[in-house]
Formats: structure tokens, C-alpha cells, sequence
């Protein structure tokens, strides 16, 4: 396939982003071409068979929390282009070395499993077990309002009404019958507030800062529910591994038309005047077109592929300021086992050996603070604990017959706080040492269990993936870094100050995670200002 001609939409970087904006663009008519500079498309919805053959091992995007919401998933029929999930009950535990009683979370789709996590909570606490799952009732009635503010782009502040989302987190909150003040509250104190016991301040410290918030952070409580309500312990997981989620969306876009272009990289938006004309790949070849998007990283595209001297002193400014880090970066380690983990705690409860996501390594809210704090301030944590996953208890086709594969996830400083030697020795070190504490947990996760393994660092995500910093967002969320303000208030509509340049990755709003938000929200806006048709509007759904 020539990439000479000319197209009507080129798309830097084919992120499951980009891929979304390519398939809807498509389907609206706009003849569209992804330029990306891996060997396939995807970023970190890619699944890696890296410790020892037939032992999958998603090493960026474990759990689907966005299924359920997904537009691209329903307008494109993602399941006909072989993309399946599916929804495991017992979906966040928590075990103790001590062996006490796991405290185990269940899945939000059923009714019985309020129940079943009323139980386990009401071990340590019924004040805690009352809190949670009165909690998790109420959030999910008013659900679908989160969908809405997902995936539709952020309010646009006016006079009247300067802050659109503070507004929204102080609805939430009286919705669900708590306090406005904690919109103002860090997540570790709305934890504290919610719950009593120190298990389940453990569990929601680590599950607080899941969607990159770090616990300190002024003004996040109100996000906290937000990601609760939307999408925690609603989590599916990816038949075949997290890949195939990309594949199909890829296969959605030649079922419509669209051209992939892999191992081209984008070196250069063509410019004429303030106009963006086209591209210019690594190879020299130019490729114009009436739109580009970016799903690259904010400071590569603005500042190097359109180039600081076409930018106005406020852009470069602003490019500069955003935030990378520190709160989204993520290490992954991957383990090929004899054996799945049995855990002490499973005398009490079985079910811990088959929690979809299990906390390892923590007996305390001290210490789980303690790790999120040294990981969120540039050190390297002093507790070698994970939250991990082992999906081939629910799916055989992630490790061969009888055998596992464990892959999990730490939070880390940022890649550039450590120099690149470091990272190679915490690569060497790590999973050993995270098997002797491990071992305390669940006795039979000793080194003979082990196959091969795997250790990922925040240097390698940027790197392979240019997720900077190892920054799974390509953008902190701090709160100013949030709704109406990502990246930064003048260019939190999608569109740049270059004409016909937008920005279509997870340093857009609502963020990272493996939603298609901002490429789906990207699109509206093109819609708008191409004249396309806007078919959401016709839908009840409401986005
Ligand atoms: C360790 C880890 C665990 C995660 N776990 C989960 C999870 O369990 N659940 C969940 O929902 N989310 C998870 N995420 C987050 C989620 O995967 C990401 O936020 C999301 O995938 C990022 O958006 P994207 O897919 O568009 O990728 P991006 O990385 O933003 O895609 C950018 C693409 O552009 C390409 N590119 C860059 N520069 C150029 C150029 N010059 N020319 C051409 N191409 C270029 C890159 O190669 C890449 O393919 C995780 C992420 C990480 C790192």
C-alpha cells in the first residue's frame, strides 16, 4: 500500500486511541491513515510472551474496566473481530502473612455478591462492611452519569461557572449522601474517613491510587468515588490476552476502510503557515492530509514534531509545565509458575486463591502507605509488594496445560529519577526479592515454582512504548491536571493552536486506562468542526 497519496485524516501513533479516532473518522467518511513507529499497533494494550513460551503475560493493561462503557466496543461490534472478556467473581483480595482472614471484594454484576463482600469485610468491621457495600449500591444506580462525563469532552468553564468539575465532585457527593468538604480531601483522608479498620484502609490505600492519584493529593476524594462508581471491581479480563482488544479495534478499521502504516515513525507535522498540512515520517516521505491527530506524547508533538519556533511562548509554556508522573508509573513483573499462589488466608476463604486481583506483600495501612509515598516521591519502595494477577486460573490460554502465569504490577518512581544502570539492577533484583517476601503470604511461592521470569521497568515503558516517565497516562493527574484543565485549560477541547492539529491521547481528559475516552471524545470534536455526522446525538445512552 502506497503511503504517498493523500489522505483526509492522518493519526500519529496507533495507541488504542488513535484507533478508535481512526475507526470512527473512518465510518464518517474521512479516508484515514495511523502512522506508527512500534512494529504493530496497540501500545499498552499489547499482551508479551516474555518469560517462557506459551506463558502470556499482559505487562501494561491487565484489567477491562470500561466494557461496560465502552462506545467503540457497541458501534463497532468489537466482539465480531474476536475480542471476548470475561468477569471474574472474587475481584480485589487482600491476604496476610499472619494467615488471618483474607478480605476479598466481589464483582458489582451480581446482586448476591454485596453479600459475599459484606461478609468478608464484616470480619474486621461492620461499620467498614455496612460503609462499603451501601457505598457501592449507591454508586451504582447513578453509574451511567460517570459514563457520560467519561466520554463526552470535559464542561467548558464560564463566568458563572468557573470550575465545572469541583462542581460535579460536590453533586457526586451529595448524590450519595457524604460530606462536600471531602471534595476538597486528600484519598488517603477519605479513606480514613470511610473506613475503620486497618485491613481495609490497606486495600483502599493501594486500590485508592489505582487510577493515578496518588494519595496525597489534595482534592482527589471526590475522583476516588468517581472510580469506584465507574469502574472499580468491575473489572473483566481479556480472553486471549489484553492484545486481542487491540487487534479488534484495529480489524474495526479495515472493516471500514482505514490504512495502517507500522514501524513508520513521525518525525514532523507539515505546517502551512499555522495550518497542519500532513506529516513527515522517519524515511523522509512526506504524506499530507486535511486533519493530523496526535496520540503521541504531548511534548513530543507539539514541541519537536510541530517545534517550539511555531508555537506561541504561552503553548511552549504550558507543553512544558504539564506534569508527567509522578503517580501513574508503573513497573510490571511476570512470573511463569509450576503452581498458582495458595495463600495462609485461604483456610479462612478459598476464594483468595482465585481473586482476580490480589494485593501481595502488605499486612498493614502503614506500610502500603509507607510504599505509595517512597514510590510517589522518587524512591524505590522498601516493601517489595505488588498487586498481581493470575489469569490463567479463569483463562488456559495464558499458560500451558497444569501450569501459570502470574503477572503484576508496582508502582515506581519515575524512570528518570533513576539512572538507567539502576533500572537494570532493579530488574535483576527485584522479583527475587518480591518472591522472599511473597513466600510469606503463600508458602508454595518459593523459587522452585518458578519457570522463567520477567521484570519491566518504568524506563523500558518509556522506551518501547514512549509512555514517558513510565507515566501509564503520558500525564500526572493531579487535580489541576483533571477535566476541564488536561493537559492545560487552552487545550482541553482536543484541538491545538495549530489549525486542523489535535490531540487525541491519554494526557487528554478523562485520561489513561484502557477507556478509548479521549479518542472517542477527539472525534466528537472533529465532528464539529468538519461538519460529521454527530449519530451520538441520536442515541439515548447519553454520550
Ligand atoms: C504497566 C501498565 C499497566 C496498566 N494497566 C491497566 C489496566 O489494568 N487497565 C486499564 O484500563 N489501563 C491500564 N493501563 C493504562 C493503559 O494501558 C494506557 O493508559 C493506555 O493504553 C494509553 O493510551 P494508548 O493506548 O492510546 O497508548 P499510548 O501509549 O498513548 O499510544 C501512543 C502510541 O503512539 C506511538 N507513537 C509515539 N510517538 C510516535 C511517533 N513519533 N510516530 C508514530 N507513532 C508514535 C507509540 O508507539 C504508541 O503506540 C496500564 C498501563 C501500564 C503502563
Amino acid at each position: 500500500m502506497s503511503k504517498k497519496k493523500d489522505y483526509d485524516a492522518i493519526i500519529i501513533g496507533g495507541g488504542h486511541m488513535g484507533l478508535t479516532l481512526g475507526a470512527y473518522l473512518q465510518r464518517a467518511g474521512m479516508q484515514t491513515a495511523i502512522f506508527e513507529r512500534r512494529h504493530e499497533e496497540g501500545s499498552a494494550i499489547f499482551t508479551s510472551e516474555c518469560t517462557a513460551p506459551g506463558f502470556l503475560h499482559n505487562l501494561h493493561a491487565q484489567y477491562m474496566e470500561f466494557l461496560e462503557w465502552m462506545p467503540i466496543w457497541y458501534d463497532f461490534d468489537l466482539p465480531k473481530f474476536g475480542a471476548r472478556s470475561l468477569y471474574p467473581s472474587a475481584q480485589a483480595g487482600l491476604p496476610f502473612s499472619d494467615g488471618r482472614p483474607p478480605l476479598i471484594i466481589y464483582s458489582v454484576e451480581k446482586e448476591e455478591s454485596y453479600e459475599k463482600t459484606y461478609k468478608s469485610v464484616a470480619q474486621y468491621s461492620k461499620h467498614d462492611a455496612e460503609t462499603l457495600v451501601d457505598l457501592l449500591k449507591k454508586l451504582q444506580e447513578i453509574k451511567s452519569i460517570f459514563a457520560q462525563g467519561w466520554y463526552n469532552p470535559p464542561p467548558i468553564p464560564t463566568p458563572e461557572d468557573p470550575e465545572p468539575d469541583n462542581q460535579g465532585g460536590i453533586m457526586l457527593l451529595q448524590q450519595i449522601g457524604l460530606p462536600t468538604r471531602i471534595s476538597k480531601m486528600t484519598t488517603k483522608d477519605t479513606i480514613d474517613y470511610l473506613f475503620e479498620s486497618d485491613e481495609m484502609r490497606a486495600m483502599f490505600y493501594r486500590l485508592g491510587v489505582e487510577w493515578g492519584a496518588g494519595l496525597d493529593i489534595d482534592g482527589s476524594g471526590a475522583g476516588l468515588f468517581a472510580a469506584i462508581g465507574l469502574f472499580y471491581f468491575n473489572w473483566q479480563l481479556m480472553v486471549g490476552g489484553t492484545h486481542t482488544l487491540a487487534h479488534a479495534m484495529e480489524m474495526a478499521g479495515v472493516n471500514e476502510g482505514m490504512e495502517f502504516f507500522e514501524s513508520n515513525e513521525v518525525v514532523k507535522v507539515l505546517l502551512e503557515g499555522k495550518k497542519a498540512v500532513g506529516v513527515q515520517l522517519k524515511d523522509g516521505t512526506k504524506v499530507y492530509a486535511k486533519l493530523v491527530a496526535s496520540n503521541a506524547e504531548i511534548e513530543g508533538t507539539m514541541l519537536r514534531m510541530v517545534g517550539e519556533e511555531n508555537l506561541s511562548p504561552l503553548w511552549v509554556k504550558r507543553v512544558k509545565d504539564f506534569e508527567i508522573g509522578p503517580s501513574c508509573v508503573l513497573g510490571s513483573t511476570a512470573m511463569a509458575l509450576h503452581e498458582a499462589p495458595d495463600f495462609k488466608s485461604a483456610r479462612w476463604n478459598p476464594d483468595i486463591n482465585k481473586a482476580f486481583y490480589t494485593i501481595v506483600g502488605f499486612d498493614s495501612a502503614a506500610e502500603l502507605y509507607e510504599y505509595c509515598h517512597d514510590a510517589h516521591s522518587g524512591k524505590i519502595p522498601k516493601t517489595y509488594g505488588e498487586g498481581i494477577w493470575v489469569n490463567s486460573l479463569w483463562d488456559p490460554t495464558y499458560a500451558p496445560p497444569g501450569k501459570h502465569s502470574l503477572t503484576g504490577w508496582i508502582f515506581l518512581p519515575k524512570a528518570s529519577s533513576q539512572s538507567r544502570e539502576k533500572w537494570e539492577e532493579i530488574r535483576a533484583t527485584w522479583n527475587d526479592n518480591f518472591l522472599k517476601n511473597f513466600e510469606r503470604f503463600a508458602p508454595n511461592m518459593t523459587k522452585d515454582n518458578i519457570i522463567d521470569d520477567y521484570f519491566y521497568t518504568p524506563q523500558d515503558q518509556e522506551d518501547e512504548m514512549r509512555l514517558m516517565e513510565g507515566d501509564f497516562c503520558n500525564g500526572g493527574v493531579k487535580a489541576s491536571q483533571r477535566g476541564h484543565n488536561r493537559p492545560f485549560p487552552e487545550a482541553a477541547q482536543y484541538r491545538t493552536e495549530i489549525e486542523n492539529l489535535y490531540l487525541c491521547g491519554p494526557f487528554m481528559h478523562p485520561g489513561g486506562g484502557a477507556s478509548a475516552g479521549p479518542g472517542y471524545n477527539c472525534f466528537k470534536i472533529i465532528a464539529e468542526d468538519f461538519g460529521l455526522d454527530k449519530f451520538w446525538e441520536k442515541l439515548d445512552r447519553g454520550y
